[in-house]
């Protein structure tokens, strides 16, 4: 076989669908050369994702692509969607899990939950990791990766020639997908609950509106709940298209265990389906059986709810769905996938550039698994609530509210200064108001005269937030982050320069007006001082040291 050419790149990203384009996008962002390698000859061709989070948009906004994505979303649904359960489309209620997915989202952020479908999403952050910088290969596939001390030695090869060559890089970025060939190699096992159901997406087109059959419910995502079967539609904005997943079937060769529902033993829907049955589950969840309808594809896949035990091997770091496969009751797997991606871009940014120690890229996995290990235990819950309660809640954990899912999940590894009595894991925003560890909160604020929300002053570099009688910590900043050699952005929120007309800023961020708040590049607290300290550059340099896990640079 040509072993072809040679190329050096500091991070190879094996995958190049949602969450690898995401890695290729954030690594860029912070500046670092990327090459992603896709098997596929393109983005994704299938919606799949579809609901995305309040965390996730903040992070494309930070990222320049907001207004883009809400366009797009816009064309695609309704902004303000619900989510609810049914009988069928034209049938009974069953439970309304949000009747306007936007209802208080205000208070916490100055983004909004979207619909968008993955298939239109991915061309959207490949335009701007492109226009960024990134390289991404299509057809081409990484058949190997070996890691020594300096380094990573993958071969790729192109699909269409056969050609294979290798690649020399610092690091990997393992977003290949819930078979994670990346994964299995290095022998990283899986926990959680396994294979919950072979389930299908029937991608649809319907000759009539389905909107009015909604009556006055919210045009989103609506679960399926009939004897016949257990899933959930998406139904875009024109009423005539979207998908219907179907994870369950009844076993309705035996009329009386369909009648004995919810407790009938459910059958494996992707075995040997056909256009007609998927034809008649389709008409069945519609509600109206004659109605007419054009099947335009039926994808089979696994819902499965796991962890891998490990995020990281050395030089290879696993991200997205090679990390974390959940059911996409929750919509979690697509969001989580690209937090994965946004929490190790900085990391491995500020290692390239040695300015951080070796010790930054392990709390990769210690923030990102314990995130991965929760999410993997909320879908499930929510796909045992809501699509397979005959599973009983002996092996659930309770609900956790879906705003401290999004942006109340809290890190505590070494990047953070922790405050005694921190809660573990999450906590609802309401409660958290910058406390180190948790995402930096939302306040309006207006810089030289345009109004900003605070998250806007963070994703690059770290960030200073001086309360408005905290001069001296901003002006111990510049000299701190000159000694540790790191880029650091330092404002006193109060000031002319950036003003805060409701005074918000202080109790938001629980410090009062001569307290200070640092702020990671990815909008996450590092620390915070509650009130104004002797030292405040001897303070800031330790504090820099211990979150970018330099030495023993305890404050
Ligand atoms: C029906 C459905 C609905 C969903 N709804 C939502 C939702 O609403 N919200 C949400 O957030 N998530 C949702 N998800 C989950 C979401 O689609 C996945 O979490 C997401 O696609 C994961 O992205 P990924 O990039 O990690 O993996 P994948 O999308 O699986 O991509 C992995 C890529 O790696 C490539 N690859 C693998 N090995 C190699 C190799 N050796 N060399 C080169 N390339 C390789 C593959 O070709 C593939 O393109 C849903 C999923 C389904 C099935």
């Amino acid at each position: 076989m040509d072993r072809g050419t040679s190329e050096d790149v500091p991070v190879l990203i094996v995958g190049g669908s949602l969450v690898g384009l995401a890695a290729a996008l954030f690594l860029r962002w912070h500046g670092v050369g990327v090459l992603a390698v896709e098997r596929h000859a393109g983005t994704a061709i299938n919606a799949r994702a579809g609901h995305f989070h309040l965390r996730t948009v903040e992070i494309l906004r930070s990222a320049g692509l907001e207004d883009a994505v809400r366009r797009k979303s816009e064309e695609q649904y309704p902004p303000d969607g619900g989510i609810n359960n049914v009988e069928s489309l034209a049938g009974r209620e069953i439970a309304n899990y949000f009747p306007n997915l936007n209802a208080g989202v205000d208070e916490f952020s100055p983004a909004v939950r979207l619909f968008i479908n993955q298939d239109a999403l991915e061309p959207i952050i490949r335009a701007r990791a492109t226009e960024l910088g990134a390289r991404l290969r299509y057809r081409t596939e990484c058949t190997s990766l070996e890691q020594d001390a300096d380094g990573v030695a993958a071969v790729i090869r192109d699909l269409d020639s056969g050609t294979e060559s290798s690649v020399r890089a610092k690091y990997v970025v393992a977003a290949d997908g819930n078979r994670s060939p990346v994964r299995e190699r290095l022998g990283i096992g899986m926990h959680g609950h396994g294979l919950l159901s072979h389930s299908i997406t029937i991608y649809f087109r319907a000759l009539a509106d389905l909107g009015p059959l909604l009556a006055d419910r919210n045009q989103g995502v609506h679960y399926v709940t009939n004897p016949l079967m257990r899933g959930f539609f998406r139904l875009d904005r024109s009423g005539n298209a979207g998908f219907l997943v179907v994870n369950l079937v009844g076993d309705t060769s035996r009329p009386e265990i369909v009648a004995a529902f919810p407790s009938a033993p459910w059958a494996n829907v992707a075995e040997g389906i056909t256009e007609q049955r998927a034809l008649e589950l389709l008409r069945a969840a519609i509600g109206v059986p004659d109605i007419g309808v054009v099947i335009d594809n039926i994808a089979t896949w696994r819902a499965e709810a796991n962890c891998a035990d490990r995020f990281r091997d050395g030089r290879v770091f696993l991200a997205g769905d090679a990390a974390h496969v959940v059911p996409p009751n929750g919509g979690y797997g697509g969001n989580t996938g690209l937090q994965d991606a946004h929490n190790l871009a900085w990391k491995l940014a500020l290692t390239l550039t040695g300015v951080a120690g070796p010790g930054l890229l392990d709390t990769y996995d210690a923030e990102r698994r314990p995130v991965g290990e929760l999410t993997v235990e909320q879908a499930f819950t929510r796909y045992v609530t809501r699509v397979a309660p005959y599973l009983g809640t002996e092996n659930t954990q309770p609900i956790v509210d879906d705003f401290s899912m999004e942006i109340g999940y809290r890190y505590d590894s070494p990047a953070v200064v922790l405050e005694p009595g921190s809660p573990p894991l999450h906590e609802h925003p309401r409660e958290s108001r910058g406390r180190p560890g948790a995402r930096a909160p939302h306040v309006f604020l207006v810089r030289h005269g345009t109004e900003v929300s605070a998250l806007d002053l963070f994703g690059r570099d770290f960030v200073l937030l001086a309360g408005p009688e905290g001069g001296a910590w901003h002006a111990a900043a510049p000299a701190a982050a000159r000694r540790i050699g790191v880029a650091l952005d330092a404002y006193i929120v109060g000031s002319p320069g950036l003003a805060d007309a409701g005074g918000c800023f202080p109790e938001a961020y629980g410090i009062s007006p001569a307290g200070a708040v640092l702020v990671r590049p990815d909008g996450f607290v590092g620390w915070r001082a509650a009130d104004a300290a002797d030292a405040p550059e001897q303070t800031l340099r330790q504090v820099l040291q211990s979150l970018l896990c330099r030495g023993d640079g305890k404050p």
